[in-house]
């Protein structure tokens, strides 16, 4: 089966994986459930880096986004912007009442941990948390997470680390407890290419600390109430149960077939070529040391972004548009999930074709 859907995210997902979804209904507190959720679970630490908690919310990324917030934040948070995803960050910190501040950068840019450090050791306020952004998904930048949670752990200990992940995971490696992160989240319809509808995350022990000194986390997306439930093999509340065994068939591609070595060597190669094949007729716009491996934004030369994307959905394939401020003057390559080389290279010899 070929792909030729090539938006960053949702992604094209396998029919295979489709039809996972179509499994019998079971109770969420059922013996069935009970092991659907702990072999997710337990996959879900090794796609993740961690030996620490690891939960399932119904929801799409958004909704872990303010979770996230919510469970670790009362006063005042730092967020970290480099396009229109990590700005959503802020958006929903002010949205909660929180005194939200940012460092920002400009788009196509990734986030410096020198001005991360320099802002941390400058300013006298103490932040609940320091929000970041894996993979920028508007611009086709990747963060050093690595190197911006070090700088939160030695400046400012006792500050959590969140971490939107949503176009990272399953693309791009994540090692959540060697980085020392909080709280980093992916809604599945990205690099883990299942229809949209679901949220994965790991929650460190120092998260859960911090959740419990917060009196008011809301109902649904109380992280205690996530580590009570898993306890017991389940959710707090009735979960999407089709997602849940495509999710469980899915991890277990991910790590025992195709392995997650060759899964981010794959994604470098379609990074690589999409590069390297777009070149004569289309300008990278991100700064190339932290380009993306699961999304491109590109600049086209001599024709706009909008005359490419119809010139090659009239030829069957669908790539995407720009976004937020790179709207009117980039399209994007999504180069993520279970998209094989072979199919990516079909769709650059098309748009090799319309460039000329
Ligand atoms: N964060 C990033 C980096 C994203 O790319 C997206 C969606 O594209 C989101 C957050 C929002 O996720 P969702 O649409 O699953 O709510």
């Amino acid at each position: 089966m070929t792909c030729k859907f090539f938006v960053p995210g949702p992604t094209w997902v396998r029919p295979e994986i489709l039809s996972e979804m179509t499994g019998p209904m079971i109770g969420h507190r059922s013996a069935e459930f009970r092991e659907l959720f702990t072999g997710i679970t337990t996959d879900l630490k090794s796609l993740f880096g961690t030996a620490q908690d690891t939960f399932v919310a119904t929801c799409s990324g958004t909704g872990m986004l303010e979770a996230a917030l919510i469970n670790s934040a009362t006063r005042r948070v730092l967020v970290t912007v480099c396009g229109a995803f990590s700005e959503r960050w802020f958006r929903i910190a002010q949205s909660l009442g929180l005194e939200a501040d940012k460092i920002e950068v400009p788009w196509g840019e990734a986030v410096s941990p020198d001005a991360l450090a320099n802002h941390l050791m400058s300013r006298r306020a103490h932040y609940d948390a320091v929000c970041v952004t894996h993979n920028e998904t508007s611009t086709g930048v990747t963060n050093d997470v690595a190197a911006l949670a070090r700088v939160v752990r030695d400046e400012s200990p006792d500050t959590l680390v969140l971490v939107d992940a949503v176009s990272a995971l399953g693309g791009i490696e994540v090692r959540f407890d060697e980085w020392g992160l909080d709280v980093c989240l992916a809604s599945v319809q990205k690099g883990l290419a299942l229809p949209p509808g679901i949220t994965v995350l790991a929650v460190s022990a120092q998260a859960l600390a911090r959740a419990k000194k917060v009196p008011y986390r809301g109902f649904y997306f109380d992280f205690l109430s996530f580590k009570k439930n898993a306890g017991e093999g389940s959710v707090p509340a009735t979960p999407s149960i089709p997602h849940f065994y495509a999710l469980a068939r899915q991890l277990g591609d991910i790590l025992r077939k195709e392995t997650l070595e060759a899964r981010y060597r794959r994604h470098r190669a379609m990074r690589d070529v999409t590069i390297e094949r777009t070149s004569s007729f289309a300008r990278l716009r991100t700064d190339r040391d932290h380009a993306s491996n699961t999304v491109s934004a590109l600049e086209p030369l001599h024709k706009t972004p909008e005359e490419f994307r119809s010139e090659m959905k009239k030829r069957g394939f669908t790539i995407g548009g720009g976004y937020g401020d790179w709207k009117e003057s980039t399209f994007r390559i999504g180069h993520m999930g279970d998209i094989t080389l072979a199919d990516l290279s079909a769709m650059l010899d098309v748009l090799e074709e319309v460039g000329r």
